[in-house]
């Protein structure tokens, strides 16, 4: 919910709202004004309030009640239909941000997929931020429109995820279906993100080159929880309880030497597979035209 109580500029659309409270789907991405995201101008948008695949790192628990179940935005179809006919289509849509926009609903309610109609429609350039390998069923929507794909990988070790990633697909599975994006022309990246200490740090370099068989793109975060998630990852990742954390914004992040030494690796193991290295929130430079692998969808 935002309040507009004066002129409200909308990523250069003027939009007047007196005192009134308003529900918009599509929004300006900000995430809570972090002086550290080096984002281009885009839109966020989610088709699902929470998100099913419940990651023990997670942080929309701290402010969605009832994160880890997703359920749909209600009157969906019709609201998107009118804010996409209000949005600058210069600017391309994120998809999602705060939940996962092939989270295990999506199989049986297809609402992305609905979405995705939508946005084809309207000419929408998008990217979709997935950890699951369902986005492979959309090929054939997703290889017409201006869209690129960035799918998470954290690790190659499916026990591993099971219990980090809890209902997300399997790495397995997420690379045969980069596999299948890629082989179908569609422009993709991943995202190692986040990078846990003990977990996935000595994973980093077969990560990248894994995805460089499929993708041309590694946007890399290191952890950073917060009180809530905080308490979730000391309970299954003992490193938590003994490292002190320093506090940025809302958010727990690990020592600045040893974030940017793992960020360093990230950025080698780029350079040796030839890919592009950015990196999310962290402060640390890149040269990587976009962090988000947006500079991909295609114009
Ligand atoms: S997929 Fe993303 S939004 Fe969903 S639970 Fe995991 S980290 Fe949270």
């Amino acid at each position: 919910m935002i309040q507009y109580s004066q002129k409200y500029e909308l990523l250069g659309q003027n939009i007047l709202y007196k005192n009134a409270f308003i529900f918009v789907l599509i929004t300006p991405f900000d995430p809570w004004k972090s002086k550290l995201c080096t984002c281009p101008k885009k839109y966020s948008f989610s088709p699902y309030t929470g998100c099913s695949h419940a990651c023990i790192y997670c942080y929309i628990t701290s402010y969605i009640p009832n994160a880890f179940h997703a359920r749909l935005k209600k009157d969906l179809f019709k609201r998107l239909k009118k804010e996409v006919n209000k949005i600058d289509k210069r600017i391309y849509i994120s998809m999602s941000n705060s939940s996962d926009p092939y989270t295990p609903e999506e199989k049986e309610l297809q609402a992305t997929r609905r979405c995705l109609k939508i946005f084809k429609e309207n000419g929408i350039r998008l990217l979709i931020i997935t950890k699951s390998d369902l986005v492979k069923r959309d090929t054939d929507l997703l290889a017409e429109m201006k869209a690129s794909v960035s799918i998470t990988l954290t690790s190659l070790d499916d026990k591993k995820i099971a219990k980090i990633e809890r209902k997300a697909p399997p790495p397995s599975r997420r690379l045969v279906a980069l596999e299948e994006m890629h082989s179908n022309g569609i422009p993709c990246s991943i995202r190692l993100d986040p990078i846990i200490p003990s977990l996935n740090d000595y994973e980093i370099e077969e990560i990248v080159k894994e995805a460089s068989k499929y993708c041309s793109h590694v946007v890399t975060s290191t952890v950073k929880p917060r009180t809530d998630s905080l308490k979730r990852l000391s309970a299954v990742v003992p490193y938590f309880k003994e490292v002190k954390l320093e506090r940025i914004g809302n958010s727990y992040y690990l020592p600045r030497n040893l974030r940017f030494n793992l960020l360093n690796k990230v950025e080698k193991a780029c350079k040796k597979y030839g890919m592009t290295f950015a990196t999310c929130r962290e402060g640390y430079p890149f040269k990587a035209k976009t962090c988000d692998g947006s500079h991909l969808i295609p114009s």
